[in-house]
């Protein structure tokens, strides 16, 4: 049964590739038009430093799924791990060392004869959960992903936003405790460097998920704090967190994040902001990365008919006729009476 909220005009019967690449592991589906999984499957990201055997273990599971779903598909859409240069289709994720400016869209593109379109792993949550998740139907909101690591993504206007390079909503450097660990990009005190999967086995010395109460609640409360800076600077009154750590330590964390939202943001429009977990569960990134070739393709997955541009992270990535960055500028938006 499809999700509730808005469907997308996506042609009915047409199917997406959907790939997620994570530095734990590798999921891949096939997506319908309504946000549907028809078929999943996942293994654990190899641990290589060839770049080719990485991808021949991507190239298998995009087989085998999409030989699962018995479907042609129309596009290959991919979610995956930062950093990314806007528009060039190359991957470099922090997590996996064997991917350096590795080109996943040319590669993608030649091996399955589709367009093939690329986002960031924790923007194409957002695709999802405005789409058919936590925040259909909404036009400003935040959503992201607390697991190993720390992302997120901003739907504000109704539009995904992506910064110079693509890399809008990085929530995970937000800075959430001044004299804090030092993060892996350099600073102190970012909410990655305290509240991650990573970080919390790094400080309690065993896995995340054997974390006690005091934990849970303290990397909620984190959590909380990022988001009411951001609700704060945006104008949002809404956070859909998703993610291994999240969703796993359940209500204990979102308690305390709700709780240190409320205090933290009084602003006159950001008080009153929420934090929910993310619709979708386990099948997200797979329905965002969906998303983002439907996106890419020209469907308005958020409702306004400027969401379908597509993003700087993807042009050359998809159609032909995509192959010149979009320079469309919030004139162009035309306001839409979908959304609110
Ligand atoms: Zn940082």
């Amino acid at each position: 049964m499809p999700y509730p909220g808005r469907f997308a005009a996506v042609p009915t019967g047409r199917r997406a590739l959907a790939l997620d690449v994570g530095g734990t592991k590798l999921a891949a589906g096939v997506v319908d038009g309504q946000g549907e999984v028809l078929a999943r499957h996942q293994v654990a990201t190899p641990r290589t430093t060839d770049p080719e055997a990485l991808f021949a273990t991507v190239s298998a599971l995009l087989d085998e799924v999409r030989r699962r779903a018995g479907a042609t598909v129309a596009a290959v859409g991919v979610g995956c791990g930062g950093p990314m240069s806007a528009g060039s289709g190359v991957v470099s994720p922090l997590n996996i060392p064997a991917w350096r400016d590795f080109p996943l869209v040319d590669r993608l593109r030649d091996r399955f004869d589709v367009p093939v379109a690329l986002d960031n792993d924790a923007k194409a949550l957002a695709l999802a959960e405005g789409w058919v998740g936590a925040a259909a139907g909404r036009r400003n909101f935040l959503a992201m992903v607390v697991s190993t690591g720390v992302g997120g993504g901003i739907v504000l206007d109704g539009r995904l936003l992506d910064g110079a390079d693509g890399n809008a909503g990085h929530i995970g450097h937000v800075i959430v405790e001044p004299d804090g660990r030092q993060c892996a990009c350099g600073a102190q005190g970012c909410l990655e460097a305290e509240a991650s999967g990573t970080a919390i086995a790094a400080t309690t010395g065993r896995p995340a998920a054997e974390a006690g109460a005091a934990v849970r609640a303290r990397t909620g409360r984190l959590v909380g704090r990022a988001v009411a800076s951001v609700c704060n600077l945006l104008d949002l009154r809404l956070a859909c967190v998703a993610g291994s750590v999240a969703l796993g330590y359940g209500e204990p964390f979102f308690v305390a994040a709700r709780a240190e939202l409320d205090a933290r943001a009084r602003l006159e429009f950001s008080r009153g902001a929420v934090i929910v977990p993310g619709g979708l569960g386990h099948d997200g990134p797979l329905v965002g990365a969906a998303a983002v070739a439907w996106r890419a393709l020209g469907h308005p997955i958020l409702g306004d008919p400027s969401s379908a541009t597509p993003s700087p992270a993807t042009p050359s990535s998809a159609t032909p006729s995509s192959a010149t960055p979009s320079s469309a500028s919030p004139s162009s938006a035309s306001p839409s009476s979908a959304g609110r």
